[in-house]
């Protein structure tokens, strides 16, 4: 997978490939990243990237000229690339998205500073567009990598071991139950009894316990899915004895 950040301060990005799974993902050739700053296509005689807003309004906007620009080179470059715009204004990027992106050669994320982007650019050139929670950020390269993040963790050869990524939280609408590691004793704390019996029947029914709990509590719009998706599951094996 290559992944094209488009930014006006690749600096914010450039240090988080520089250590554990995804640098070791670099290293290994399953990941390639670049960086295209849209200020080195701006026409203007100062490289001026954003001016203020048509029809008023605080703040200032991120102008066309340099990003369609910017994106046009990219596409030349390969047009396979698939460009996702990071804004508020949007659906929020979840899971599933990441597993579907994964699929993808080529992802663009394109950041929005200042005010935003110009909505010429997004209506001209973004594939899809995400929002990465409710909440306004100062620009879009945290929610890049956030998503850049979520979808590596997907790609075949990113993780060391694969199996990870089947039992956490969102693969089902179910919460993962809480995990320990050694000592079984730790300031007077120990882990669940059960988990230390080894009896794994059991501890899978615990684990499923304390994972239902949690999602109650935390996220308990998740627990009626997952007892919506449950009732429909029985409900089809029942329909086909
Ligand atoms: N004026 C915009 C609004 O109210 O919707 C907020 C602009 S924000 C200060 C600047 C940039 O940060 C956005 O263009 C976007 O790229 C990024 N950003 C901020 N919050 C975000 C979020 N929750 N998800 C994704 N991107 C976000």
């Amino acid at each position: 997978m290559k992944y094209t950040f488009v930014t006006l301060f690749p600096n914010l990005i450039e240090g988080y490939f520089k250590d554990s799974i995804l640098k070791r993902a670099i290293d290994k050739g399953v990941l390639e990243i670049e960086y295209l700053n849209p200020r080195d296509f701006s026409k203007n005689k100062h490289f001026k990237v954003d001016d203020t807003a048509v029809g008023g309004g605080a703040g200032m906007v991120m102008n066309p000229q340099p990003l369609f620009d910017a994106l046009d080179n990219l596409k030349q470059e390969d047009e396979d690339v698939y460009i996702i715009f990071m804004t508020p204004v949007a659906k929020p990027f979840v899971q599933n998205d990441a597993k579907r992106l994964a699929k993808r050669s080529h992802i663009a994320f394109v950041s929005g500073r200042y005010e935003g982007i110009d909505e010429r650019v997004i209506e001209k050139y973004a594939d899809e567009v995400y929002s990465i929670g409710d909440y306004i950020l100062t620009g879009g390269e945290l929610a890049s990598l956030v998503v850049c993040d979520a979808v590596s963790r997907n790609i075949e050869g990113v993780l060391g071991n694969a199996d990870s990524l089947e039992i956490e939280s969102f693969e089902t609408p179910l919460l993962e139950a809480p995990s320990f590691s050694k000592p079984q004793k730790y300031e007077g704390l120990s882990v669940p009894s059960e988990y230390l019996k080894g009896n794994h029947s059991k501890i899978r029914s615990l684990k499923f316990a304390l994972s239902e709990a949690k999602t109650k509590f935390f996220r308990p719009e998740q627990l009626i899915k997952y007892n919506c998706l449950h009732t429909i599951d029985t409900l089809s094996q029942k329909k086909k004895r």
